[in-house]
């Protein structure tokens, strides 16, 4: 018999692959550590950008966009969690992956923004893009897109050394650099 695998149990499976490789071989990640910090640095930077517009936009709001199937951690996410050296929320199993978030309170997302999976910080619906839009000069609404590209950017880059470190290790190479 075939068994479905849920979103929460990839994040165990990514978990587990993950955090063996960051027990066994901190010294090589260093790389790693470093762009995930430069990633969090960019997304605080977003957050203060972003702040300015939900509490004026997501109170009215209708349709909260937030359900549990969105807040799993990707496997970028779970690395990127490691690599910053905080720890993966505690998911509740067997939740309706269709039901709000686990994580959404009455203040609005319980986790805070730099910890949040990507696709959490990448989702602008209409009214609020629209809210940023009207409300922003084209010089702040670009450092907002540059702000977006940046961290997709440092993201790819982040899993390309990890991936590369991976190989290494694989292969049995003692090169750290
Ligand atoms: S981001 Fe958009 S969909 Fe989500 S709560 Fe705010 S207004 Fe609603
Ligand atoms: S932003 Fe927070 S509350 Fe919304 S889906 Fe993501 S983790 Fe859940």
């Amino acid at each position: 018999m075939t068994e479905t695998r849920t979103c929460y149990d990839s994040v165990k499976i990514y978990q587990k692959d993950i955090g063996d490789v960051f027990i066994s071989h901190k010294d090589r990640l260093i790389k790693v550590r470093d762009i995930a910090a430069d990633i969090s640095a960019e997304i605080e930077n977003l957050s203060v950008f972003i702040q300015k517009h939900t509490p004026v936009v997501c109170p009215d709001c209708s349709r909260v966009c937030c359900i549990n199937r969105h807040s799993y951690p990707a496997y970028d996410d779970v690395l990127y969690l490691y690599a910053r050296g905080e720890i993966i929320p505690r998911y509740t199993a067997g939740l309706d992956d269709y039901a709000p978030c686990q994580f959404l309170g009455h203040m609005g997302c319980s986790i805070p923004r730099v910890l949040r999976p990507y696709r959490c910080n990448w989702y602008f619906c209409t009214p609020l893009l629209h809210h940023i839009v009207e409300h922003n000069s084209s010089r702040h609404y670009r450092f907002f897109i540059n702000l977006l590209e940046q961290i997709t950017g440092k993201r790819q880059r982040m899993m390309e050394e990890y991936a590369a470190v991976v190989k290494n290790i694989e292969f049995g190479c003692t090169d750290q650099t």
